[in-house]
C-alpha cells in the first residue's frame, strides 16, 4: 500500500530520516519502536505529508505522494492519524467530532454521517457518550473518539503516534483493545508505541529505528527473542 525508498529528511543540520526504505502492505500492522528522537514521529508525519522530504520517494496506493491541492486533501483523508494528544475539537460534541470530516470534506449528508458516526462510536465502545464534550470524557474515551474520527473518513491506512502515552495506566488497555480489533479487521496500520504487549499481539512486523535509520526489522517473535543488533538488544533491555 505504501512504499518509501531512499527517503531523507533534515531539520537544519539534523539528519532525522536517513535513507529510509520501508513498505507496508495492505492489511499489515507495522509497529515502530526506538529511542526518543530517533525519527519515529517524523516518519509518520512524512507519510501524510505533514512534513516534506528532501529526497527519495513515497508511493501510496500506486501514486507518488501529492504535494498540494485536491490530491493532497484526498491523501490526508485516506491516511488517518491518531496522536498522543487527542486533538479533538473542545467545543464540539463527541458525535460532532466524528461527523465533521465526512460532512465538511466528503459532503456526506448530515443524517447519514450521524448514523455512521454512531456506528463507529458503538464500535469503539462509547456510543453512550455521543452528546458529551471531550472535556467530560476520560482520556481513554477521548482517544477512542479520535480513533472513531479517523475511521469516519474510511481511511486506507491509519498512523498511530504513541496513542496511549498520554493516558493514565488503567485506560491504556481499552485503547489498545480497540486497536487490536482494527488490526484483526484488516486495517493497515503503522503504530509508534512502547506497548510491547500490543506489538506481540497485533504486529506483523517490528521496525526498530535509531538515529534516523531503520536499524532492524523483523517479525515480533524474531525481534523480541533474538534481536540481531546491539542497539536493539540495548533498547529492549531498557523497556522490557
Ligand atoms: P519521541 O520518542 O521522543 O517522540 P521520535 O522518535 O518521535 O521521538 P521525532 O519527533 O521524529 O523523534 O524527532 C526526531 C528528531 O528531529 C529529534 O531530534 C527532534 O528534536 C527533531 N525534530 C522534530 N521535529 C522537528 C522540527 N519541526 N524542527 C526541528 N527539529 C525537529
Ligand atoms: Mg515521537
Amino acid at each position: 500500500l505504501v512504499r518509501l525508498e531512499g527517503v531523507n529528511k533534515h531539520f537544519g543540520p539534523l539528519h532525522v530520516l536517513q535513507d529510509i526504505d520501508l513498505s507496508v502492505g495492505r492489511g499489515e500492522v507495522v509497529v515502530v519502536i526506538g529511542p526518543s528522537g530517533s525519527g519515529k514521529s517524523t516518519l509518520c508525519r512524512v507519510l501524510n505529508r505533514l512534513e516534506t522530504i528532501d529526497s527519495g520517494s513515497i508511493v501510496f496506493d500506486g501514486r507518488e505522494l501529492p504535494a498540494e491541492g485536491r490530491a493532497l486533501a484526498r491523501l490526508r483523508s485516506e491516511v488517518g492519524m491518531v496522536f498522543q494528544s487527542f486533538n479533538l475539537f473542545a467545543h464540539k460534541t463527541i458525535l460532532e467530532n466524528v461527523t465533521l470530516g465526512p460532512t465538511r470534506v466528503r459532503k456526506v449528508p448530515r443524517q447519514q454521517a450521524e448514523q455512521r458516526g454512531m456506528e463507529l462510536l458503538e464500535r469503539v465502545g462509547i456510543a453512550s457518550q455521543a452528546g458529551k464534550y471531550p472535556a467530560q470524557l476520560s482520556g481513554g474515551q477521548q482517544q477512542r473518539t479520535a480513533i472513531a474520527r479517523a475511521l469516519a473518513m474510511d481511511p486506507k491506512m491509519i498512523l498511530f503516534d504513541e496513542p496511549t502515552s498520554a493516558l493514565d495506566p488503567e485506560m491504556v488497555q481499552e485503547v489498545l483493545d480497540v486497536m487490536v480489533g482494527l488490526a484483526k479487521d484488516g486495517m493497515t496500520m503503522m503504530v509508534v508505541t512502547h506497548e510491547m504487549g500490543f506489538a506481540r499481539r497485533a504486529a506483523n512486523r517490528i521496525v526498530f529505528m535509531a538515529d534516523g535509520q531503520i536499524v532492524e526489522e523483523g517479525s515480533p517473535s524474531e525481534f523480541f527473542t533474538q534481536p540481531s543488533t546491539e542497539r536493539a538488544r540495548d533498547f529492549l533491555s531498557k523497556i522490557l
